[in-house]
């Protein structure tokens, strides 16, 4: 199944690093004597980017755990051996077990199609409902040179054990590091549009107090988003040759919060 699009709105701006950022890469092909953990490269141009799917994953997450008790007990698995009944997992995980992203899935499309989580980011399993957002990967600004985002440090894991200290390499992007991103909504609904936009909107405000990446919680990780444009482009512009429609335009770039305001009236 798939919904009809009556337009697309493109939201496109920058990704600002304020600490180290450590997106990690799949270790297996590492060659002898390299970095035993590196950060996701381009293979082709050697750029450190930061994947769509980390972004999107991350969003939906704090969404879905902002939200988790508006949604019906299906959704939320009560922890084993716990008497708080008030914590609950969510009863997919989409990550990986070293790093989880607890997603709830709904058993209809119907379920997905309602619910305000899954109609934007999209529902697997017996739902399947696809996404309205598309997240690109997102990669260095023009302004930014390959050779002075990428450092080496030396992390300390101590032993808890033995207290043994043991220093081992972790290659990071370097705070001050701007990506360019962009999502694409796909209008499927007019009436909306306009909470979608906003809900991506207040996620990117979120990001912003948590983490990208691995080691969140040492203080990897922190962004900040610079949004330069937002446009709604409806199907007249892609068949009739008809003009985009900007909503917001700044070279500089807005915060996330200053866009809020404009965009209700001019969606
Ligand atoms: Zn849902």
């Amino acid at each position: 199944m798939g919904e009809a699009i009556f337009g697309k709105v493109v939201i496109k701006g920058k990704i600002i690093l304020k600490t180290g950022l450590h997106i990690g890469a799949q270790t297996e092909a590492i060659e002898i004597g390299g970095i035993d953990n590196p950060v996701i490269k381009d293979p082709v141009t050697g750029e450190p980017y930061i994947p769509g799917s980390s972004l999107k994953g991350k969003m939906r997450s704090l969404f879905e755990k902002s939200k988790i008790l508006d949604y019906p007990p299906e959704f939320r698995v009560p922890p084993p051996n716990e008497e708080d009944t008030s914590k609950y997992f969510l009863n997919r995980n989409i990550g990986t077990t070293r790093n989880p992203i607890w997603v709830h899935v709904h058993e209809t499309y119907e379920g997905a199609k309602a619910c305000e989580i899954c109609r934007l980011f999209g529902s697997s399993g017996n739902s399947n409902y696809p996404s309205r957002v598309i997240f690109r990967d997102a990669h260095l600004c023009e302004n930014q040179n390959l050779e002075d985002v990428i450092e080496i440090k030396y992390e300390t894991a101590i032993d808890r054990i033995t207290s043994a200290a043991n220093p081992r390499p972790m290659e990071r992007v370097v705070p001050g590091t701007e990506f360019e991103f962009e999502i694409v909504y796909n209008v499927e609904n007019e009436n909306e549009k306009s909470e979608d936009i906003k809900n991506l909107i207040n996620l990117m405000k979120m990001l912003e107090d948590d983490y990208l990446g691995g080691s969140g919680s040492r203080g990897y990780g922190k962004v900040e988003f610079r949004i330069t444009s937002i446009v709604k482009r409806g199907l007249d512009y892609y068949f009739n040759g008809a003009n985009e429609k900007t909503i917001v335009s700044s070279e500089e770039g807005l915060r996330p919060e200053e866009v809020l305001g404009q965009i209700n009236e001019r969606l």
